[in-house]
């Protein structure tokens, strides 16, 4: 597996300005236009070495944006295990204790555990639960083609297909299987949704790139939704789509991949594509792509996601 640490091209900022909103939650601030229109909300951060969010959040409050119609929620997620940032260990700030993207059920929302993240969750909760669409916007540890991830719904898939970038689409019928991501959150969970909920991973991690596309989707969501004056058309050729078929949760730290991967290759049916002690992984179907595979073993963790193209 990969352990040498790529360029750091974004660093953290300082983001103490942020801290106090006007919702009573810490880092989310909101902004009613006083006219009818949609409850748009964008959050970064709830991977805290996901850059991209934080610089997109900073972006729309620096430049004093408002709403025209509608309400705007912005947020910034797990600025706990952001601030823990060091260039030495990049990917360590991710998180601290869970994964925030994959408590928000009410079984983890309500139950007895306690930590950095449950406990910011919870007091998200309440913002993630009003809000009617949502762009949740994240980053990868590889450098690969930024892409959407949603459950497979139509209201996702319509504002995912309506915006010009990314070009790759990620759905999921049956959704993580390995938690629920903050935009399955409540009324998110359900096909009968109030509206979309994306996650948009932006590309990698520390890249300015990848934070210069994060403000452009954030402005196109916010074009697409009126709440801001902007041209919004969809990408002129179809995207490519692809079906999560399984998540692998690492069961072993000698979880290894057969070959050096960053995301994208693609094995042939019954193919050998990752071994987890005794745990074979071997390609469901033909043309098998991977997502995300980690870049270390950490027991517990992702190790790797299972998907098939879609024509
Ligand atoms: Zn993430």
């Amino acid at each position: 597996m990969s352990t040498a640490l790529p360029p750091i091209e974004v660093l953290p900022r300082d983001l103490a300005a942020y801290r106090t909103g006007n919702t009573g939650i810490d880092y989310v601030h909101r902004f009613e236009s006083g006219r009818p229109g949609p409850h748009v909300m964008i959050n970064g951060l709830t991977h805290g070495n996901e850059f991209c969010g934080m610089v997109a959040v900073c972006h729309l409050l620096d430049s004093g944006v408002r709403p025209k119609i509608g309400t705007l929620t912005l947020s910034f997620a797990n600025v706990a295990a952001y601030e823990t940032f060091d260039a030495a260990q990049p990917f360590e700030s991710r998180l601290i204790t869970h994964n925030l993207n994959r408590i928000w059920s009410s079984a983890w929302l309500d139950g007895a555990e306690d930590s950095v993240e449950l406990r910011r969750a919870r007091e998200m909760r309440p913002a993630v639960a009003e809000a009617e669409h949502i762009l949740d916007i994240h980053s990868t540890s590889q450098d690969v083609v930024p892409f959407w991830v949603y459950p497979a719904f139509a209201r996702n898939a319509a504002v995912a297909s309506a915006l010009p970038r990314p070009g790759v689409h990620l759905v999921m019928p049956a959704g993580l299987g390995s938690g629920t991501p903050l935009i399955q959150h409540g009324a998110h969970s359900g096909a009968e949704g109030p509206g979309a909920a994306l996650v948009v991973e932006c590309g990698q991690h520390f890249k300015q790139a990848t934070a210069d596309l994060a403000v452009e989707v954030a402005l196109d969501f916010l074009g697409h939704f009126g709440l801001i004056e902007r041209e919004v058309k969809p990408a002129p050729t179809p995207p490519r789509r692809f079906e999560l078929l399984r998540t692998h949760v690492i069961q072993n730290a000698s979880f290894a991949f057969t070959r050096p991967v960053i995301g994208f290759e693609t094995f042939a049916e019954g193919e050998l594509i990752a071994t987890d002690g005794p745990i074979e992984i071997r390609a469901l179907c033909d043309d098998c792509t991977i997502f995300m595979p980690a870049r270390t073993a950490i027991v517990g963790r992702e190790g790797v996601y299972l998907t098939k193209p879609l024509a």
